[in-house]
């Protein structure tokens, strides 16, 4: 039986090009600064996106981390959206590491964090408080995209407020894909970008922090001061590499599937939120463990949830999704 994992576009095997381009990767000491394939990939991506330098770290988690530790000092404050990634499933790692006290403010439906809210958050140069120095967004969020006027708004407020604007676009290529554009054209309007390779494009390990010059030096040292200083990293550069060469445009197919996904689901009567790009949210109330059981028997791998959140990746087909709906039919109907 194959099997049909739809938790996390995470989940995905490294394919066979991706082997061959990891296993013939030139390699060297990157904590030296001597890994040839590290050294392309940041500068790949650092140019493709605008920026003057890039990082290459092993998770999603610790860009951020470096990105936020890198623009605050300790005592400073960052301004984030309630459901974002960065506060609410990185173990607090800001306040934690780095003394960053966040600011948490409601994401709106569309994802958004409401920039009026933003102003009105923003605390006065007073010794009472801590200093705002941040606003960090997310993008896709849960699987929505934020539209460009609002990037440009954020990017205009942040500007004459005085504060950095920080993207964890841990999904940034879904959203450029959703909207047709060049990436850039979303990372034109941010100080500093995280990007997962081990998401939707398939890569098994990896982010990069893409930032200026400056910031991606003091992000350097604290990669190394958190334990992030990789030595023959380039095995996975390459699949980084790859992944972004070869396996963005796919992304659209990832999309279509989840957007089929989710026509199935709704009309066998299923509560579905509209669908954007690779995720798809469905609302299953108390049945959400004998549904997970159900799926499990068929070969069909999802969390168990209320509110259940199935993702689409390279690993799955548009005929498994058909799969997917007739499983969820036989369950609505026992
Ligand atoms: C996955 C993810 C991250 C980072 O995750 P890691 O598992 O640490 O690589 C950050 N932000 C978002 C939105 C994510 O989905």
């Amino acid at each position: 039986m194959t099997v049909i994992d739809l938790r996390s576009d995470t989940v995905t095997q490294p394919t066979a090009g991706m082997r061959d381009a990891m296993a013939c990767a030139p390699l060297g000491d990157d904590v030296y600064g001597e890994d040839p394939t590290v050294n392309t990939l940041e500068s790949w991506l650092a140019e493709r996106l605008g920026f003057a330098a890039a990082l290459f770290v092993p998770t999603g988690t610790m860009s951020n981390l470096l990105g936020l530790m890198a623009h605050c000092e300790r005592g400073d404050e960052y301004i984030v959206g309630q459901q974002a990634h960065t506060y609410k499933y990185e173990g607090g790692g800001a306040a934690v590491l780095g003394s960053i006290q966040p600011q948490p403010l409601d994401n709106q439906a569309d994802g958004s964090v409401d920039l009026n809210q933003v102003v009105a958050a923003i605390k006065a140069d007073d010794f009472h408080f801590a200093r705002t120095r941040l606003l960090a967004l997310e993008n896709t969020m849960q699987g929505k995209v934020l539209s460009l006027d609002y990037l440009a708004a954020a990017r205009k407020l942040t500007r004459d407020k005085g504060l950095a604007l920080h993207l964890d676009g841990a999904r940034l290529y879904n959203a450029a894909v959703k909207l047709g554009v060049d990436a850039r054209e979303i990372t034109q309007h941010f100080d500093s970008v995280s990007v997962c390779l081990s998401k939707g494009l398939g890569a098994p390990i990896g982010s990069v922090l893409c930032g200026s010059n400056e910031l991606i030096a003091k992000a350097r040292r604290l990669r190394k001061m958190v334990g992030g200083g990789m030595r023959q990293a380039g095995l996975l550069a390459a699949a980084g590499l790859y992944a972004l060469e070869h396996q963005v445009e796919r992304l659209a197919d990832d999309h279509a599937n989840a957007a089929f996904l989710a026509k199935g689901l709704t009309e066998l009567g299923y509560e579905v939120e509209p669908v954007q790009t690779n995720m798809v949210y469905v609302q299953i109330g108390d049945r959400a463990e004998a549904l997970k059981a159900f799926c499990a028997e068929r070969g069909i791998v999802l969390s168990a949830a209320s509110r259940l959140r199935m993702v689409t990746h390279l690993d799955v087909s548009a005929a498994q999704m058909e799969q997917v709906v007739a499983a969820f039919a036989e369950f609505a109907s026992r």
